[in-house]
């Protein structure tokens, strides 16, 4: 690992840059490269407090989608409901119309498969890692300074130990051009490269009127799966073997982000720009990231024992 990682070092029992505690090669995943050297565990289990009651994504199918969130006015285009006198227009979100695709929920098939019990692979394998930017790994303080930025604590060190361990893709609801340049500083050039999908605003299939309105942006993940490069970036892909909701994490600090695959969602606090953040949380997705790498469904995983922050966390 490059200079990237080196904001992992100095903490005892965290290494950041061994990433597993089995050195030997997964053969079900010939492009995923462990590390050369062992170092000690880190791995974590996950406490049996740590499981939570879920939520019933069933209801989720009965509901008119514009019961769902009352934060959000919904639907389609002229009939958009709009914010209050007094509020500020500007920093309303609202729904997306049904010409943008409209508010999505999970299929009665991914609700099914999530509900298989999980099981623990013998070897850790390769994962699709979907990470956001803008709350997640960074915050933009001024919107008219796009693509100025803070960057949460670990922020490159993670994003890097993600790109050499799984594979990944970026997905923003940001304007490309902005995505492109909050890249370009979090990402060495050779570790960019290594980055299957760079997706921004332009990748949510949304209407031009809805591009430049302040819409929710959900992140289908079906579409990453159905995109040529990315299907193509599977290690078995030449095998017939798919990205889906069993070898896929989305890491997002909004859990509406998720809604048509929420037991995907890694659902993270949102990053408000204190550099001085407390609870080392890219540090524990990491770790849980590499529990997932385990799972053979991640979405039954996740759905039994989804990401919790912990606040005594300590390296
Ligand atoms: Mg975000």
């Amino acid at each position: 690992m490059g200079a990237g990682s080196a904001g992992y070092e100095g903490y005892a029992g965290y290494s950041g840059n061994m990433p597993f505690y089995s050195t030997a090669f997964n053969p079900a995943a010939p492009n995923f490269n462990p590390p050369q050297q062992q170092n000690q565990s880190f791995y974590r289990s996950v406490p049996p407090s740590q499981t939570h009651a879920l939520l019933d994504y069933s209801m989720f199918l009965q509901m008119p989608s514009n019961m769902q969130n009352p934060d959000a006015t919904t639907t389609a285009g002229s009939r958009r409901s709009r914010s209050p006198k007094g509020t500020n227009q500007r920093d309303k979100i609202i729904q997306p119309s049904l010409e943008s695709g409209g508010v999505p929920d999970p299929t009665p098939e991914y609700l099914a498969l999530a509900s298989h019990p999980p099981f623990l692979l013998a070897q850790p394998r390769n994962i699709l890692v979907v990470v956001d930017l803008n709350g997640t790994l960074l915050h933009r303080p001024s919107r008219h300074s796009p693509t100025r930025f803070v960057e949460r604590p670990f922020a490159r060190s993670f994003l890097s130990y993600c790109v050499n361990t799984f594979t990944v893709a970026i997905w923003s609801s940001a304007r490309p051009e902005n995505v492109k340049n909050m890249c370009a500083q979090l990402l060495t050039p050779e570790d960019r490269a290594k980055v299957v999908a760079v997706w921004g605003r332009n990748n949510f299939g949304l209407t031009k009127g809805d591009y430049n309105l302040r819409v929710l942006c959900y992140k289908r993940l079906t579409a990453l799966w159905n995109d040529p490069a990315v299907a193509a970036s599977h290690p078995m892909a030449a095998n017939g073997e798919k990205w889906s909701q069993v070898n896929t994490v989305l890491v997002d600090d909004s859990v509406d982000k998720a809604r048509s695959e929420p037991f995907n969602l890694v659902q993270i606090p949102e990053f408000v720009g204190n550099a001085q953040e407390p609870g080392f949380v890219l540090p524990q997705v990491h770790d849980y990231l590499n529990e997932c790498s385990q799972q053979s469904n991640i979405s039954a995983y996740m759905k039994g024992q989804p990401f919790k922050a912990n606040p005594e966390f300590s390296m």
